[in-house]
């Protein structure tokens, strides 16, 4: 497919050239060049500003059926791996339901130019096999991270006891079925648990210092701050440091791939907004996620909007639009180590064909501001996924 007269958000640096030809080969970008030939089956499309596909880097899809229950609950009794009401809905409902609505957050994450999610996924190997059948048929691309349904308790922790060998092997299982390791935070597991569990050879996540009061557990439990101790995972990526501390983003920045922030689900839990201004002083690479379906909306043009907004109205201060877009594509694509992100000769063809005349965007005065405050699913021409169209059409 040869894709003609297009404008595109180039590379890493997502530099913006316009009419440019495109050619997508199998499932990749070919070439990228003005000068292509185009051959008879070339397409015009010289209204389109071609957008790598955005990464959602970090979901939990899996409570999609319980979309804004408890509204006024504190964020442990409502989300708590261990007693929150969430995992009571989970368990009592039925796995059809669950995967209908999973199916439903999926399909509606494509509309708005996600090609690819990373999932939390709870409910140990059935949990996994359970978000496989749910996204069957469907074209996105997805990362699942797994966990064993194991928490130990704060006497466990302080004692350091390790995981048993039966979960030990129920963790070896799990992973020959997913992509690596979610785990719920460091307030649920011993430094033992944490270094055992550095030991899968697969992507390694941890939820970190999202609120105040796990931030003064862990240190109150351990003496130690929950990123710390988070860092005995030896994680790829750590999710949200809205309550990390200087020092924290320092070892974030050195010892991991980045960060992943979920601004609006931090804001409606009410539990303050991660700086991501410091975040980018300390050179730590950034991602952004939408978190839990149950508390907000798979949509990152709202998700960027957002935190862009939020972010020079705490700070006073400006921040450059395409730092934001790169949070939803390239620096993500780097995060999970994968030819994702990006649009270049040899990765992925995932790619979002915004309309450059839609009445939302017309004059495009400014292409990384229009994307991360005026796009939207409306502004959506197509959608591509492995050079494939998966949605809408061009
Ligand atoms: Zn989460």
């Amino acid at each position: 497919m040869i894709l003609k007269n297009i404008s595109i958000l180039y590379g890493s640096d997502l530099k913006l050239v316009e009419k440019t030809n495109v050619e997508v080969s199998g499932n990749k970008f070919k070439k990228i060049s003005s000068k292509i030939t185009s051959s008879k089956n070339a397409i015009n499309c010289e209204d389109i500003l071609l957008i790598p596909g955005l990464i959602n880097s970090h979901t939990h899809i899996g409570d999609s059926i319980a979309k804004d229950l408890g509204l006024n609950k504190t964020v442990d009794s409502k989300i708590n791996p261990v007693f929150g009401m969430k995992q009571k809905i989970l368990r009592e409902t039925p796995p059809k339901k669950l995967i209908q609505f999973m199916r439903k957050t999926s399909q509606s994450m494509i509309k708005k130019g996600i090609t690819c999610f990373v999932d939390f996924r709870e409910g140990g190997l059935e949990g996994v096999f359970l978000a496989k059948k749910a996204l069957k048929g469907i074209p996105i691309r997805s990362i699942i991270l797994g966990r064993i349904e194991k928490y130990q308790s704060t006497d466990q922790i302080k004692k350091n006891l390790s995981i048993s060998n039966h979960y030990q092997k129920e963790l070896e299982f799990l992973l020959k079925y997913c992509d690596g390791l979610g785990i719920s935070g460091s307030n649920e597991n011993s430094d033992s648990s944490l270094k055992q569990f550095s030991k899968t050879k697969k992507l390694r996540a941890i939820h970190c210092a999202e609120t105040k009061q796990s931030f003064s557990k862990s240190k109150s439990i351990t003496k130690k701050t929950e990123v710390q101790r988070g860092l005995l995972l030896n994680p790829h990526f750590l999710i949200h440091m809205t309550y990390a501390t200087k020092n924290d983003l320092k070892l974030a920045s050195k010892k991991t791939k980045g960060i992943v922030v979920c601004p609006r689900a931090n804001a409606s839990l009410a539990e303050g907004i991660p700086d991501v201004e410091q975040m980018m002083k300390m050179k730590c690479n950034l991602a952004i996620g939408t978190d839990n379906v149950m508390i907000n909306s798979p949509d990152l043009f709202r998700e960027m909007d957002f935190l862009w907004k939020v972010t020079m109205g705490i700070n006073k201060k400006r921040i450059d639009p395409k730092k934001i877009l790169k949070m939803a594509t390239v620096n993500a694509g780097k995060l999970l180590d994968k030819k994702i992100g990006c649009i270049k000769e040899g990765y992925l063809a995932d790619a979002v064909f915004i309309k450059k005349k839609h009445v939302d965007l017309d004059p495009l005065g400014d292409p990384y501001a229009a994307i991360v405050h005026r796009a939207s699913e409306k502004s959506i021409s197509a959608v591509m996924i492995g050079g494939k169209i998966v949605h809408g059409k061009i």
